[in-house]
């Protein structure tokens, strides 16, 4: 080795002691790599302060300014001063590493942020009047000193990496460094459904997470929908397990709900997103050819493990963790992800005998077509026609014409009960409006002149560079469907309109659901075809009456109407059925009336 030296290298035998401010900004090197690390620490702080709402601001990407302001248990003087101080936490009240119950121990993260930038916190406990500050400036610590604030902690972080120019070049652009901090807040959101979380870049509203009611049954659920959006909802099921002290709960999505990438993958061991190849490769074998190959799942999944049983300190941004019985927790989650998608492939099976639910049958298609109704939903919920008198005579006449027959019920807010003359239909609402708005984009997109609705705002949405210049090489056609982008400088785009069809969107999840659809391959006619084709029906999923909205009679007979006017409207974008019929005789059957 030693021939390898270069000649210039001067060695020296001597060894000291770094001083304080190098070992901090070593330190620094490891857990506050960029700014989006540091971010990640100080939400875990605030989290680790049992705070209820945190907002979280950036500008430049963060590097002008990070901050977060939460309403936690707060400091006083005393632990103020010492929190910034290198190996100082309250976090191993029992000095025992096999006992984390939080998710900072290592007392390192603030110090190592205040050897690199210039750091303020701002604190102040439930129980007192007063609030207390101090500084850091590349190091150097300031006093304590008076200050005013609600209870909780503000933590502001300006010009990060001003004391280490070299780690200032590593950086990247502003909208590349903004994009990973708002994967940061997304995956803390993730792992503490239990509270707000709020940011906003460069002064605009970028992402909002209302903490849920405390009467909210299943806040996972409902962060989930917020973060993950509605369609990964429609199209995941729920995991649940407990094993000998292993606690297993989450979403995973149907394996036809797949993407080009596993970014969508978000793993939470005792309340901290990690990135394990155990649990990765676990789900991949629970999924195994299920999924086309090149194809990844989406999903949320939380474990709890005894503290005692797993080891957090093997990462220095503590993103890997080691358990103590790897096969126990493998084992666990190949077999309840499998049982959950196994399961899903004959939900209804499980409440009708087998034999019974054959006579469930979902008709491919409506083969007729009716008189066209004028579109549903387009002018408000309740548009108006004659969809034929609701408590009529179900004769053969009827049948004739509206071959899906009469509304009678909404149950359970998504499914419509329709009589025919000779059994019942049952449709799923979501599934079918789903359809119907593919169907409508599809010919909008042969015929172009699609109603677009304009925004009060533009919308900007930052998007990872290849969605953003596959988004932006579409203009043309992604305008025929009425959602007019430009570029935004960088890679965020901005939003004019929506497809008028879609009614209020997420405008955020729509594009970057598209950025994901366009990405990738070259773009020759056949792909784009098929990807606008995506684009429509990711479009469409958007769109949607969510289940859960309550129809009236007059609304209910307006999609029964405007389905059998609609091809293909017998199964849903995903291939599932739209509407199952039931013949009276078959009814009878289950009854064993014959
Ligand atoms: P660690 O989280 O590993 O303990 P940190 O350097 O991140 O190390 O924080 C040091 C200590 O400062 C924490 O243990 C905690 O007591 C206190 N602290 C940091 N952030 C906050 C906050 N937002 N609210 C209350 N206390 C905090
Ligand atoms: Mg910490």
């Amino acid at each position: 080795m030693q021939n390898n030296i270069p000649a210039h290298t001067k060695i020296d035998s001597r060894i000291q002691r770094l001083p304080e401010n190098i070992v901090n900004q070593i330190a620094a090197g490891e857990v506050v790599e960029r700014p989006a690390a540091a971010l990640k620490e100080l939400i875990e702080n605030a989290l680790d302060a049992g705070a209820r709402q945190i907002d979280v601001e950036i500008i430049d990407g963060g590097r002008s300014l990070l901050a977060v302001h939460d309403d936690g248990i707060g400091m006083n003087a005393e632990n103020l001063a010492l929190a910034v101080e290198r190996h100082a936490t309250s976090k191993l009240p029992d000095l025992n590493l096999s006992n984390i119950q939080g998710r900072g121990f290592r007392g390192e993260a603030l110090a190592a942020i205040g050897a690199v930038a210039r750091l303020q916190i701002m604190s102040r406990e439930k129980t007192t009047r007063t609030a207390n500050m101090i500084s850091v400036t590349a190091g150097e610590i300031s006093t304590v000193a008076a200050a005013s604030r609600a209870p909780g902690t503000s933590v502001e972080v300006r010009e990060i990496f001003f004391a280490t120019p070299a780690r200032l070049k590593f950086l990247k652009g502003s909208a590349a460094e903004a994009a990973a901090a708002r994967e940061v807040v997304e995956r803390q959101a993730l792992a503490a459904p239990q509270a707000g979380l709020r940011l906003t870049i460069d002064g605009r509203a970028a992402l909002n997470y209302p903490a849920p009611d405390l009467a909210e049954e299943n806040p996972a659920r409902a962060r989930i929908q917020q973060v993950m959006g509605e369609n990964f909802i429609t199209n995941a099921r729920e995991v649940i397990a407990e094993i000998e002290g292993l606690q297993l709960c989450g979403w995973v999505s149907l394996p036809t709900h797949s993407r080009a990438t596993a970014a969508r993958q978000f793993f939470i061991v005792n309340n901290r997103v990690v990135k394990d190849k155990l649990l990765i490769g676990a789900m991949r074998g629970a999924y195994g050819d299920l999924l086309p190959s090149g194809r990844h799942a989406e999903l949320v999944l939380w474990l709890d493990v005894p503290p005692a049983d797993i080891d957090v300190n093997v990462h220095p941004a503590k993103t890997e963790v080691r358990f103590r019985d790897a096969t126990a927790v493998r084992n666990m989650l190949v077999s309840s992800i499998r049982r959950t998608l196994h399961n899903t492939s004959q939900q209804t099976s499980t409440h009708l005998s087998g034999a019974a639910f054959q006579y469930f049958q979902s008709r491919p298609q409506l083969s007729r077509q009716f008189y066209q109704p004028p579109g549903l939903f387009e002018d408000g919920p309740s548009a108006q026609y004659d969809a034929g008198p609701v408590h009529e005579n179900i004769d053969d006449a009827y049948q004739e014409k509206f071959p899906l027959g009469a509304a009678r019920a909404q149950v359970h807010e998504n499914y419509i009960v329709a009589q025919t003359v000779d059994g019942l239909v049952i449709v799923d609402q979501h599934a079918a409006h789903e359809r119907l708005v593919y169907e409508k984009m599809k010919k909008n997109l042969l015929f172009g002149d699609v109603p677009a609705q304009q925004l009060l705002i533009p919308e900007i949405v930052e998007l990872s560079a290849s969605a953003s210049a596959a988004l932006l090489a579409q203009t043309e056609p992604l305008a025929r469907l009425g959602l007019v982008v430009e570029s935004f400088g960088n890679s965020a785009i901005m939003v004019r309109t929506t497809p008028a069809l879609l009614g209020e969107v997420n405008v955020q999840n729509l594009l970057r659901d598209l950025g994901d659809a366009l990405a990738g391959e070259a773009d020759d006619t056949d792909i784009l075809r098929n990807k606008l084709e995506n684009v429509t029906s990711t479009m469409a999923c958007h769109g949607s009456v969510r289940s859960g909205r309550r129809l009236n009679a007059a609304e209910m007979n307006a999609l029964l109407r405007e389905m059998e006017a609609t091809p293909n409207s017998g199964q849903c974008n995903h291939g599932r059925p739209t509407y199952i019929e039931l013949k009276l005789k078959d009814i009878e059957k289950l009854f064993s009336r014959r």
